[in-house]
């Protein structure tokens, strides 16, 4: 297993946003997480990469206990994550931005004087190409569109080259065609890196859920499944499907 989590809880003020009995991802596995607003999904992921401390739990990662580690050694073990609001520093170009990426490993006193070598450019230009930004490396990243700075976010996490990337609503926000590539270029991601996403529209869920999907509720593990099972699953249908906030007519 690829990570391998047990009893994993976490209260804010008196309220379990969190409450996971199990959870567990194979290597290059892409599995998805859906479930309605505030059941804890981003919570999930901020314990992951160890921005929030859970009050309880256990998570191995490659065999490895990730709670008590900080962020950066979390980030040095191979754990990725991309966050739901986009964070590119807009006056930097595209290039400069997926530099970042390297320099984010060094020291302070190191990056000052890091000097960008044949083989990160090349890796650099290779990753442009994959998300679909190589004719944008010198525009400044503010001047993107909305889905191209999500697309130079990931960009950022595949060059860190993480054995799990932790990807949360890429699709927010996003065109039907933007969608569409994101769910392509995820699935293309999947093969060489383990994936959790978070996402709310259940066409781009369709589109990239090959394995397995996970439906949390209320912090709590509802239901686990195939696409076709959960979509068809009774309390998946009461519980969140049913709800306003989910685009129906996909189904
Ligand atoms: P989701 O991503 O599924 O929409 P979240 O993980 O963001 O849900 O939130 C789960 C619950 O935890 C919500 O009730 C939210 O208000 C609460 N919560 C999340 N982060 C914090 C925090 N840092 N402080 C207080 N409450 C929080
Ligand atoms: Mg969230």
């Amino acid at each position: 297993m690829l990570l391998s989590v047990q009893d994993l809880s976490v209260s804010f003020g008196g309220v379990h946003a969190l409450n996971l009995s199990h959870f567990t991802l194979r290597d290059k596995e892409l599995r998805v997480i859906i479930g309605p607003n505030g059941a804890g999904k981003s919570t999930f992921l901020d314990i992951l990469c160890g921005k929030t401390k859970p009050d309880s739990g256990k998570v191995l990662f490659n065999e490895t206990p990730v709670l008590g580690k900080t962020e950066v050694e979390i980030a040095n073990l191979g754990i990725g994550r991309k966050f739901q609001k986009p964070s590119v520093f807009p006056s930097l170009t595209v290039y400069d931005n997926m530099l970042l990426a390297f320099k984010m490993k060094k020291s302070i006193l190191a990056s000052l004087f890091f000097k960008p070598t044949e083989e990160i450019d090349t890796r650099i230009r290779e990753v442009a190409v994959k998300v679909g930004l190589i004719t944008e490396l010198k525009k400044v990243a503010g001047e993107l569109s909305h889905g191209q700075k999500q697309w130079l976010e990931i960009a950022i996490v595949v060059l860190q080259d993480p054995k799990l990337m932790l990807i949360d609503e890429p699709a927010a926000g996003m065109s039907d065609e933007e969608t569409e590539k994101t769910g392509e270029l995820l699935m293309q991601l999947a093969r060489h890196h383990g994936i959790i996403v978070i996402e709310h529209d259940m066409k781009f869920v369709e589109q990239i859920a090959k394995e397995l999907v996970t439906v949390l509720v209320r912090g709590k593990l509802l239901v686990e499944g195939s696409f076709d099972e959960i979509r068809n699953d009774q309390r998946v249908i009461d519980s969140y499907l049913g709800r306003a906030n989910v685009q129906l007519e996909n189904f």
